[in-house]
C-alpha cells in the first residue's frame, strides 16, 4: 500500500482542531495527521470566566453536515433575537429572521467544551495530537517542510496548514507579510450575570466610541443570565475603565448598555486589547496553508472570526478532495492557490463589513452621526436592510 501523504497542522485552536478533527474522519486511511500544540486548554470549570463564541446559522449548517453539530449543540445557547440600540440616540431595531423564525438566529458556545469536544473526535480519528511542544524552526528549503519541535524532534511533511493564531510565527519564518490596520479601538472582554430573563436576546449597543456586545452565554444557573460582553472604546477610556473596582465598573457598565438586559449583578475577570485587524498578504506557499487567525483576524464585534474559518475549512476538506485524487498530492502551488482564490473573496467582504459595522457610530461628522441613528429606526421598519444585517451575522451570503 502506498505510503499516506503526512499532514501537520501547527495550532490546536478552534481552526486547527476543527480541521483536523474534519479531515481525521474523511481522510481516515488517506491522510496521516498530526497536530501540535504548545499548551491546550485544560477541563472548562464552572466559571464566570469562560471564553464563548458564537455561530452563525450558516456554521451549524456546516457543522451538521459533518456530523458535529450533535454534540455541540447539547451545550449550545440560541441567540432568538439581536435588539440593536444606539446610545444616547433615537433608533433601535430587533434584528429577527423573518424567513423562518422557527430556528435560532446563531448559537453561542463555551470554547472550552468545543475545543474538548473536538479533541475527542480527533482522538478517536486516531490523529496524533502532539501536546505541549512548540515548533521552533520551520525550515521549507528542502523539497519537503521539516518542523523542528522544541525537544529536537523533527517532522517531515507533505503539507502544513499553519493555524498558529494571529501572531504566527511560521507565518514570519516564511516571510508572508501582513496588512495590519492600527487600532482605533480597545477592547475589554468579559462575562457578567444580571437579573434580567433568560430570554435568548443579543445586545448591540453602538456607543459614541464603538459597539458594545452583551451575547447570551449557555448555563445560565437558577434562571438568571449570564452574557460575554465586549466592551469596544478609545484607548484612554479602555484604560480608565480597566482602573476601575468592580462596582463602579458595573456602574458605568449599566450607564452605558441601560437596563434591557436587566441589572447586571456580577461581572468576571476582565481582559484588554487592542483591535488592530491584521489580514495576511498570501494564504499559501508551497506544500503550506494558513487557516483561522493567522490568516485573518478581525474585528469581534459580528463575532465573524471563527464562522470564517468553518468556512475555510470546507474550502480546505475539497482541495484535500481534490489533490489525494491526484499522482503527486500537495505538489502544485498552482493546484493549490485554488484555495486562495476561493477564500480572498469571502475574507474580503467578512473584513469590510465588520470593519464598517465596528466603526458605525465611532465618527465625528455630525451628517453620518445622525444618518445613522435614522439607519437604525429604519431598520426596524425596512426589511431588506434589517435582513440584510440578519443575514450577515447569521453567516449567509
Ligand atoms: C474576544 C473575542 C471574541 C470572539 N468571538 C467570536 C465569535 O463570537 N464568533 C466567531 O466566529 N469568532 C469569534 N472570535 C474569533 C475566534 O475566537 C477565533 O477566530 C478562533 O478562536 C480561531 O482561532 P485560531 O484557532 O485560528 O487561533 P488561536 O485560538 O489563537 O489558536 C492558535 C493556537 O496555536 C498555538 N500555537 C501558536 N504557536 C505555536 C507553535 N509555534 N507551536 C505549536 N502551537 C502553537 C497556540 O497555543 C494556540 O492554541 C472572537 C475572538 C475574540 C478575541
Amino acid at each position: 500500500m502506498a505510503k499516506r501523504p503526512r499532514l501537520v497542522i501547527v495550532g490546536g485552536g478552534l481552526a486547527g482542531l476543527l480541521l483536523a478533527a474534519h479531515a481525521g474522519e474523511r481522510f481516515r486511511d488517506l491522510l496521516n495527521i498530526s497536530v501540535i500544540e504548545r499548551a491546550l486548554p485544560r477541563a472548562p470549570e464552572a466559571s464566570l470566566d469562560t471564553r464563548a463564541t458564537a455561530l452563525s446559522r450558516g456554521s451549524k449548517e456546516l457543522l451538521e453536515t459533518w456530523g458535529f453539530w450533535e454534540e455541540v449543540s447539547e451545550s449550545a445557547k440560541a441567540i432568538e433575537n439581536i435588539h440593536v440600540s444606539r446610545k444616547s440616540r433615537f433608533g433601535s431595531a430587533l434584528l429577527q429572521d423573518e424567513i423562518a423564525d422557527t430556528d435560532p438566529m446563531g448559537w453561542v458556545v463555551e470554547n472550552a467544551l468545543l475545543q474538548a469536544a473536538l479533541l475527542a473526535r480527533c482522538e478517536a480519528a486516531g490523529i496524533e495530537v502532539i501536546e505541549g511542544h512548540e515548533v521552533v524552526n520551520f525550515m521549507t528549503t528542502c523539497d519537503r517542510p521539516v518542523l523542528e519541535l522544541d525537544d529536537q524532534r523533527e517532522l517531515v511533511a507533505d503539507v502544513v496548514i499553519i493555524a498558529d493564531g494571529a501572531e504566527s510565527s511560521l507565518r514570519n519564518q516564511l516571510g508572508i507579510g501582513v496588512k495590519r490596520r492600527a487600532p482605533s479601538q480597545f477592547a475589554i472582554a468579559f462575562n457578567c450575570e444580571s437579573d434580567g430573563i433568560d430570554d435568548g436576546i443579543a445586545y448591540e449597543r453602538f456607543t459614541d466610541e464603538g459597539p458594545l456586545a452583551f451575547l447570551p452565554l449557555p448555563g445560565s444557573g437558577g434562571n438568571k443570565p449570564r452574557y460575554n460582553v465586549i466592551w469596544c472604546a478609545h484607548q484612554e477610556t479602555q484604560s480608565r475603565l480597566l482602573a476601575l473596582d468592580d462596582h463602579d465598573f458595573i456602574d458605568e457598565l449599566q450607564a452605558m448598555v441601560g437596563w434591557r438586559a436587566g441589572r447586571v449583578t456580577k461581572i468576571g475577570r476582565r481582559a484588554g486589547w487592542p483591535l488592530s485587524v491584521v489580514v495576511s498578504r498570501e494564504l499559501v506557499r508551497s506544500r503550506c496553508l494558513l487557516l483561522g487567525n493567522s490568516a485573518h483576524t478581525v474585528h469581534p464585534v459580528a463575532g465573524q472570526g471563527f464562522n470564517l474559518s468553518v468556512r475555510d475549512v470546507e474550502r480546505l476538506i475539497a482541495l484535500f478532495d481534490a489533490e489525494l485524487g491526484t499522482e503527486s498530492p500537495f505538489e502544485s502551488v498552482a493546484r493549490l492557490s485554488d484555495f486562495e482564490r476561493a477564500s480572498l473573496s469571502d475574507h474580503e467582504q467578512t473584513i469590510a463589513a465588520t470593519t464598517l459595522l465596528s466603526g458605525l457610530f465611532d465618527t465625528p461628522q455630525p451628517l453620518i452621526d445622525s444618518m445613522s441613528s435614522v439607519a437604525l429606526s429604519a431598520m426596524d421598519i425596512l426589511g431588506p436592510l434589517r435582513r440584510g444585517v440578519a443575514n450577515f451575522g447569521m453567516g449567509r451570503r
